[in-house]
């Protein structure tokens, strides 16, 4: 078997076969730095990073690119109301991304394009749209793209775009699919706006332009991957296409890759509705960074995800069994010796594990997997069955396991603590203990029962950190003679 991607623009499941051999050009659309991030765009990111983690696992050597757009619309509607400049504005939410990248450990990209430093790439790629017929400047010295003059417009987003009025124009950088219409390449100098001199003239770029240039600047004409939210297939990235495939004659890119997004609570999520949440909002209320990445990784991409509180909660806990059962191998005292059997179960959950993602990143198939195997070698350690030699044929499907899904090393403590001291000097918490994570009286037990078994393996340094965590939590413990005290701080 070899590995199968959805691809948007066939509408259907393909091999993934790179233009060269063992070698993926890939290209992933980045954050505007407007905002904070929302779960809803982790939830793209946490899926292009298992996807990245799973080619290099699968022996691919990766060239991604993904873009930060740092001038847009909204920043620029934004710094001006607050008075900054577009720099000023996007870096504050540029390093906020990366932190917030951190926390999910979504591993970076080979390499990381901002707009604001390639636009001559982008004028010159203006130019050469001009050049031959695809583009055409307004009297302000504006730029559109002619849609009429590309006929394969629509091809990715499967609209029929037969009924477009020939030079009919929108600027905005984001619109809705009735609105097919020439869309803006390069935006005239406006009072107040940033704006760079180019060859085509000053002015400033439009969102779509970027991701062209720059995807072409370090891939090449033609990449193996595209990916990106489900809501970038219309305008963002058939726009990309016309510009690209107008531009170079050639196929732009090979295989479309889309994540569909996320509900809340069974909702779309709206700030309206109050169920609008970033990845910080969420750690502030208590989550961990571990449980909010295992539950957008746990759901296949294609498939909605409904991210609810309970779902939250759940993905805790699984992530809390997994670490256990880690610990418990590091940990435990087993017998010499192995057992057929276990080491088949091993044998056969490595199999599944890399079967599930192969099909079209099939997470919870390779989630499923792995719990099957925790259960059948929990059960056998319980009846005293398991054996030194069957530990060390587990130990790696775990660490398979750990290369993708990256939950298993417990950072969570320190990463709340990071999100606390933002939080703090933002003047955004009313109440330090609001944001504690709230732990059962079961998890705590739980986690003191952990921190015993580490001290027996002489494991200083895992149990202390454990008593750390649980000190952060709010959790006083005291050492007596009969054994461990705890009570809520
Ligand atoms: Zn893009």
């Amino acid at each position: 078997m070899a590995l199968e991607v959805f691809n948007t623009l066939s509408n259907r499941l393909e091999p993934l076969q790179p233009l060269e051999d063992k070698r993926i050009r890939m290209y992933s659309c980045g954050p505007t730095v407007y905002d904070y991030g929302h779960i809803g765009n982790f939830r793209t990111f946490v899926f292009v990073d298992l996807f990245r983690r799973f080619l290099r696992q699968s022996g691919y050597r990766l060239d991604h690119v993904m873009n930060i757009t740092d001038v847009d619309d909204k920043i620029i509607r934004n710094a001006s109301q607050r008075g900054v400049g577009v720099r000023e504005y996007a870096e504050v939410y540029e390093r906020a991304f990366f932190e917030d990248m951190r926390m999910l450990s979504l591993q970076k990209p080979e390499r990381i394009a901002r707009a604001t430093e390639h636009i001559p790439e982008m004028a010159r790629l203006i130019a050469r749209l001009e050049r031959k017929g695809f583009a055409y400047r307004t009297e302000d010295g504006s730029y559109y793209y002619r849609i009429a003059s590309f006929p394969e417009y629509g091809k990715l987003s499967k609209k029929d775009m037969s009924g477009i009025t020939d030079g009919a124009r929108v600027d905005v950088d984001e619109y809705e699919k009735d609105n097919v219409r020439d869309f803006a390449l390069w935006k005239a100098p406006k009072p107040g706006e940033a704006q760079w001199q180019t060859e085509i003239g000053p002015g400033r770029p439009g969102w779509h332009i970027e991701c062209s240039a720059m995807a072409m600047e370090y891939l090449g004409e033609t990449l193996d991957i595209h990916l990106g939210g489900e809501d970038l297939i219309f305008p963002h990235h058939e726009n990309e296409i016309a510009q690209s495939e107008a531009a170079t004659g050639k196929q732009f890119a090979r295989y479309w890759m889309h994540v569909r997004f996320l509900l809340v609570e069974g909702q779309k999520m709206s700030k309206s509705l109050g169920n609008f949440y970033t990845l910080r909002d969420l750690m502030l209320k208590g989550h961990k960074a571990s449980s909010i990445r295992y539950l957008l990784a746990s759901v296949p991409h294609q498939k909605q995800l409904n991210f609810t509180f309970d779902g939250l909660t759940q993905a805790a806990h699984a992530v809390e069994r997994l670490r256990n059962f880690k610990l418990r191998l590091e940990t435990g005292h087993f017998p010499a010796g192995d057992t057929p059997e276990i080491n088949a179960l091993a044998q056969s959950t490595r199999e599944k594990m890399r079967v599930a993602l192969e099909d079209n990143m099939n997470t919870a198939q390779a989630l499923a997997a792995i719990f099957d195997m925790l259960r059948e070698s929990n059960a056998a350690a319980d009846a005293g069955k398991l054996l030194r030699g069957d530990v060390e044929a587990l130990q790696p499907v775990l660490q398979q396991f750990e290369e993708i899904f990256a939950v298993l090393q417990d950072d969570d403590a320190e990463k709340t603590r990071q999100v606390l001291e933002w939080a703090r000097a933002e003047g955004k918490l009313a109440d330090d203990t609001a944001a504690l994570p709230k732990l059962s009286k079961e998890e705590v037990e739980q986690k003191i029962e952990q921190r015993q078994q580490a001290r027996r393996a002489r494991d200083f340094v895992r149990a202390d950190t454990i008593r750390r965590d649980l000190e952060q939590a709010g959790i006083i413990l005291e050492d007596t003679k009969d054994g461990v005290r705890w009570k809520y701080r």
